[in-house]
Formats: C-alpha cells, structure tokens, sequence
C-alpha cells in the first residue's frame, strides 16, 4: 500500500478530523495499516514524513503535518539512554521539561534580495548563521555582498528550543537532550512538565567541535498522564512490567532466563521506572514464587501459566 491508499482507506478519518494544520495518529494504527510504511517512517522519518505529506499535498491537503505518537515499545527512551546508531531515527523520548526559550522565527529558506539588481535568491537554511548566496544568481550581476532579507518571499516558521532532563535519575548531573519545536508544537509544554516527545534524532549540522551535539527534532508531544516519580505507580504495575520484561527476555535467553540487568533496563527504559521499584518488585515476584533470581545477576520464571497482577475489583 502507499500514502495515498492509506490516507483515503484505513487513516481516512484521522485526515478529516485534522486541525491546526496537522494530523495525529498513533503510530500502532499506522502499523496496521501498512506495516512497511510505519517502518519507514521509524528508520528513515525525514523520508517516510516528507513522502507522506507531499501525498496529502497531492490529495489537496496543502501544508498539513502528519504527527506520530506512542511509538512501539524498545522505541522509547528515557533522556541519554539511547545510542549513535539511533542518528537519524525516529525516537520517543521520555523526561521533564527544565528549559523553555522564547519562540523565534526561523527562515527555513530565507529569500536575499540582491541590491544591485533586485533578483531574488533562496537559499535552503541549516539551521544556525544564516547562510548567504556566495554570489547572485543573475548572470549578468556581480554582486557578492549586498543583500537584503526578503521576509516575504521567505519561508518563516516558529520555532522554540526547549531542554528535557532524564527523571527517575540519582545522579548529580542527569543527562539532559536539546529538543526543537516547530509551529504548532511551539508553546505547548512549560518548565517542570513530565512529556514524551517523539522526534527524529540527530546531529546539529554546523558542529564546531569533536564532540557532536545532539538535539531531536520533534514531532509530537504527549503529556504524561502518569506520574513522573514512580513512588505513585501502583505497585502492581510495576510488577506486571516486570514479570513481562522477564518472560519477554527469556526467550532469547539459552535456558529460558535472563539477566537482571536486562530486566532493569528495559523496565527503566519503558516506564521511567527507578531500578529500585524493579528490584523490589522481582523481590515480591520472587516471594509469589513467580520467578526465582540467582546469584549470578540471572532471573528465570518459576510459574507455568501467566500470573494475574491487576487487582480484582
Ligand atoms: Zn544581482
């Protein structure tokens, strides 16, 4: 299937219910309804959305976003815990907003008008200085340096910068992402909110250092609606997380166990979940006589059928 078929078959609601110039879609509702497509747009997002909403340009949906939440699990993160190999991926990213700048307008090609001549030339923006033509395009014009900026024949956007920090950290400096807001996403989240923000992770394109920054270009924001300290997630969830963390990893496991370790990262990574609430809670899995921990930092389940942690009403 291609956009067009799954913007007019299975997503055709989702178009027609679009506001503020963008559309939302839970990214599980796009897996089922092209599988190869939702791939696409996690491996290689600035493809897969450009294609996507030059599709919906085409079906006469001029300058409409298309704006993916609740990515599948293993795809979100908490803050700085995930990899270079992630460059250029689609990420969700899990933490608490500590800094919002102002919202600044962004020439994302900025028009020069040449003062000798007054021919315009667009020129495609990085990000950072703004980049001026070397010379003008007008052959017969050899103006190097006398511009001035055209906002109107410019494409300006709004843009925002705003600092996530990792939550659920004991260390003394937690790590923290820059994340870039556009447009509508501008203004939407404040200082001490608990978000996660899906966003294609990159490098800032004029490094002037050997250590490359970071930033994630968002697409999507959702407000937590759980707490973001774990001392107010029910006790049985995290039991349950954990139970699942450890049945799901055992199945790569040689005798169908797995590390402790694993199982505290992957909850960590999933729920913002602090690696004491996950040892307490293989304790008590422990205790149920659910799994059984060794002393060599390997887990295993001891239970045969799946057990029931939700509590009866
Ligand atoms: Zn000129």
């Amino acid at each position: 299937m291609e956009w067009t078929a799954v913007f007019e078959g299975p997503l055709s609601k989702y178009v027609s219910g679009r506001s503020n110039g963008r559309i939302r879609v839970p990214w599980p509702v796009l897996e089922s309804a092209d599988q190869n497509l939702a791939n696409l747009v996690l491996e290689d997002p600035l493809s897969g959305l450009t294609a996507a909403e030059d599709t919906l340009e085409e079906l006469g949906y001029r300058d409409i976003a298309l704006r993916v939440f609740d990515l599948p699990d293993g795809r979100t993160y908490r803050v700085g815990k995930y990899g270079s190999d992630h460059l250029g991926e689609l990420l969700g990213i899990h933490g608490e907003v500590v800094s919002v700048d102002g919202v600044k307008p962004f020439a994302e090609v900025a028009a020069f008008e040449c003062r000798h001549c007054a021919t315009l030339n667009r020129m495609s923006q990085p990000g950072g200085k703004l980049v001026k033509p070397f010379e003008c395009q007008n052959h017969e014009c050899e103006n190097t340096n006398a511009w001035s900026l055209n906002t109107d024949d410019s494409d300006i956007a709004d843009f925002q910068r705003v600092v996530l920090k990792r939550t659920d950290s004991s260390m003394d400096d937690p790590p923290i992402e820059t994340v870039y807001l556009w447009d509508d996403l501008c203004e939407t989240v404040s200082t001490g909110d608990s978000v996660t923000i899906v966003g294609v992770y990159d490098t800032l394109p004029w490094p002037d250092e050997a250590v490359l920054k970071t930033y994630v270009d968002a697409i999507s924001i959702n407000k937590s609606e759980q707490p973001a300290t774990v001392d107010e997630v029910a006790d049985w969830k995290v039991k349950k997380w954990t139970f699942d963390a450890v049945d799901r990893l055992s199945t790569e496991g040689s005798s169908y166990d797995t590390t402790t370790r694993k199982v505290l990262d992957s909850v960590s990574d999933e729920y913002g979940v602090a690696e004491g609430e996950i040892q307490a809670a293989l304790s008590a899995l422990e205790d149920d006589s659910h799994v059984s921990e060794h002393r060599n930092g390997r887990v295993h389940i001891t239970t045969s059928s799946t057990p029931t942690f939700e509590p009866t009403p």
